[in-house]
């Protein structure tokens, strides 16, 4: 099976759920020669060699002005010409922001199917098996699709993001350029959100409408610092001012799928555990014994998560 891997950068930085769509790809192909990445900015060019031993033979690099900031018609343009090239059986990216929005309108412009948001991915004979949670993860679906182009995104974090350790990852130019009427991006403003991205961060501490402002968040961003983790919050917090939309974890905020999800004073609403539930570990804080978020809690810590919080930071200060 021949693999697209389209490779997201941001700031001209590969982000590490490139490496992981590199590491399924090359799973399913079986050898780097049948997986090719496609890089698309402006001024990346050095970061192709970060693709070396990450399992592609080719990574095609389109590189124009136009390329500096993402615009979903622009970055088809390019994909589309990488597809036309290397002529894959499957596109694969992951499903970002960024994933979700260039994904389903590559697969519309060629025509062919594509599964969202998967959380495994085989190969079956020409095709493809794959299983997606649906209903905010209250169940998994399993989908499969045939032999032809066919397009896919994976969940950040649930693959692992291992180099191969093989392929060259040999640079060829696409002479791409595209500047669409239609739509155009004039500025980017950086979201106020956590020093990782919640999507790609291995743990995460975060709170919810028991947190009562936005300075005691301090409590969590210090527990955040030991731990090594990035904070989010539930949609009463963002709601109630307490933090940026950048935070909100759920199903109309981020998708996330740490080793370590650490609730503080969220009841776990349906809507939150859309956006946490498949989170490796999961621990929850809070004064009722019976909030939901304790129902999916691997750890479950009844107590005012003003004390608690102070707490497991001293003792994890001490053993880390
Ligand atoms: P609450 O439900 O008010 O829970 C607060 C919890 O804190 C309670 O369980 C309480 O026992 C506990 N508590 C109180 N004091 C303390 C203390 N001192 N120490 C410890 N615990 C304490 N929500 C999201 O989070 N993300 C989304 O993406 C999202 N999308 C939505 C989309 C739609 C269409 C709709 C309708 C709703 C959405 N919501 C979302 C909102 C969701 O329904 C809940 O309202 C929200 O998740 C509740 O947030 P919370 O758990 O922080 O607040």
């Amino acid at each position: 099976m021949k693999v697209l891997v389209f490779v997201e950068q941001r700031d001209g930085k590969v982000k590490n759920n490139a490496f992981e769509a590199l590491s399924v790809a090359h799973r399913l192909s079986g050898n780097a020669s049948d997986v090719a990445a496609v890089l698309v900015g402006d001024g990346v060019a050095g970061e192709a060699s970060s693709l070396e031993g990450a399992g592609t033979d080719k990574v095609y690099l389109a590189e124009s002005q136009d390329f500096k900031h993402y615009n979903v018609l622009s970055y088809a343009d390019a994909v589309s010409q990488a597809i036309e090239q290397f002529k894959p059986d499957l596109v694969l990216a992951a499903a970002s922001p960024m994933g979700r929005d260039l994904m389903p309108r590559l697969a519309a412009r060629h025509d062919a199917g594509i599964v969202t948001d998967v959380v495994t991915l085989d190969a079956k004979g020409d095709g493809i098996e794959a299983t997606k949670p649906m209903y905010a993860g209250k169940c998994l679906a399993k989908l499969t699709m045939g032999s032809g182009l066919k397009f896919a995104s994976i969940r950040p974090n649930v693959f692992g993001s291992d180099k191969p350790g093989v392929g060259s990852a040999t640079v060829e130019s696409l002479s791409v350029s595209s500047s669409p009427d239609k739509l155009k991006t004039l500025e980017v403003r950086k979201g106020e959100g956590g020093k990782v991205d919640l999507t790609e961060a291995i743990r995460i501490i975060s709170g919810g409408r028991a947190m009562a402002n936005s300075d005691n968040f301090k409590i969590l961003d210090e527990c955040a610092d030991v731990l090594g983790a990035s904070v989010g919050a539930s949609r009463a917090a963002v709601d109630s001012g307490f933090a940026p939309h950048s935070m909100q974890v759920g199903q109309t905020g981020k998708t996330v799928n740490p080793n370590l999800y650490i609730a503080c004073g969220i009841s776990g609403s349906i809507q939150h555990m859309a956006g946490m539930r498949t989170s490796k570990v999961i621990v929850a804080i809070n004064t009722d014994p019976e909030a939901p978020i304790f129902g999916i809690a691997d750890y479950g810590i009844v107590a005012d998560l003003f004390e608690a919080v102070p707490i497991m930071t001293q003792k994890l200060k001490e053993m880390l």
